[in-house]
Formats: C-alpha cells, sequence, structure tokens
C-alpha cells in the first residue's frame, strides 16, 4: 500500500469530519488515500458521499487509490476570503490533480519537502511546511527540477505547476489523529 509522504504540519480552519468521511481523514492522518470503493459496481467515489452516483448503491469499502497524478490546474490563492484563518496561510497553490486512477482530486501544492520534512512536529517541519515560505527554495536551487523558475515562483508560485507537472499526494498532520490532503512535487515524493 502506497504511504503518503509527510508534508508538515496543517495550518487553516480544521477540517468538518462527519462520520460518513472520518475514514478519510483517520487515512490521510496515517498517511493514507483511501477513497470509497462501491461494493456493488466498483466505482470508487468522489467526493464522499454516502450513495453510489453511479447505481445507487449504499454499500462500499474504504480502498488505497493512486497516489500519482499530474497538474490539471493550480492557481495562487494569495487574500484569505471566508475564514481568516488562511490569512496565515497566503499566498499557496491551489490545485485540481488529475490522479493515475482517473480521478481528479483537490489540494494546495507544497514547495519540494526539505528532509526535516520526514519528521513531522520538528521545528524543521514546521517551518518547512509554510506554503511558499521557502525562503531556501526562492534563494537556491532546490535539489529538484524546478530550478531556474526560483524568481518566477516567487511572482506566481501557482506559475511552477503548469498542467501537466507530476505531482505526488502528500498529508498534512492536522492533529488528533487527522490528515489533509495535499500534493507536492513528483521528484521530492
Ligand atoms: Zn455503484
Amino acid at each position: 500500500m502506497p504511504t503518503l509522504t509527510p508534508a508538515g504540519q496543517y495550518r487553516g480552519p480544521a477540517p468538518v469530519v462527519h462520520p460518513e468521511s472520518e475514514p478519510f481523514w483517520r487515512g490521510l492522518g496515517e498517511g493514507r488515500l483511501e477513497l470509497q470503493k462501491c461494493n456493488s459496481c466498483g466505482t470508487v467515489r468522489w467526493p464522499i458521499a454516502p450513495v453510489c452516483w453511479n447505481c445507487t448503491s449504499l454499500d462500499a469499502t474504504w480502498t488505497p487509490v493512486a497516489t500519482s497524478g499530474t497538474v490539471s490546474a493550480a492557481v495562487t490563492v494569495r487574500r484569505a476570503t471566508g475564514n481568516q484563518v488562511w490569512a496565515d496561510v497566503v499566498p499557496f497553490v491551489s490545485a485540481m490533480v488529475d490522479m493515475a486512477d482517473g480521478l481528479r482530486l483537490p489540494g494546495r501544492i507544497l514547495p519540494a519537502a526539505s528532509p526535516s520534512v520526514a519528521a513531522p512536529g520538528s521545528a524543521g517541519a514546521a517551518s518547512g511546511s509554510g506554503p511558499v515560505s521557502g525562503s531556501g527554495t526562492a534563494s537556491e536551487p532546490g535539489p529538484g527540477s524546478r530550478s531556474g523558475t526560483a524568481a518566477g515562483t516567487a511572482a506566481d508560485p501557482a506559475a511552477a505547476f503548469p498542467a501537466g507537472t507530476p505531482v505526488e499526494a502528500a498529508y498534512l498532520d492536522a492533529g488528533d489523529g487527522i490528515g489533509v490532503l495535499c500534493f507536492v512535487p513528483a521528484e521530492s515524493a
């Protein structure tokens, strides 16, 4: 079973965890990307729903799904609208990602993970988890292939992730065993 890359601590509004969606959040918190698969027709459901949109069956099993994909579209979010918790997080890159198994999932794209991120909760992970705080990314070309775009990345972080860019699903630790889906450049996964 693929294990997601930990991308640091989550900062943002607490996820709304409903009993029906809890396995999704808990799976992420443990580094797994799992969605409902219909036991009747085999459809993997997204968004999470109580009923299969294809055959109306209520019977489903939480199943691991592909963790690799390519960017469908990415935008830079610069202002916190609505919940002002986001004011501490902007700017960040928000994207829709076409997953290898055909699903299209939403999530932020975070800068290439630094080695310290491997230890969630550490000071290094916290500082490395900032959406575009990556001062290291801007001032010195990282080990990834995105070097050379440092200036452009600072001006428009989303410009570093044109459609088709390979990314890998990752998760942010939101505490209480809950994780939040995000993505990192495939090279760093
Ligand atoms: Zn079905």
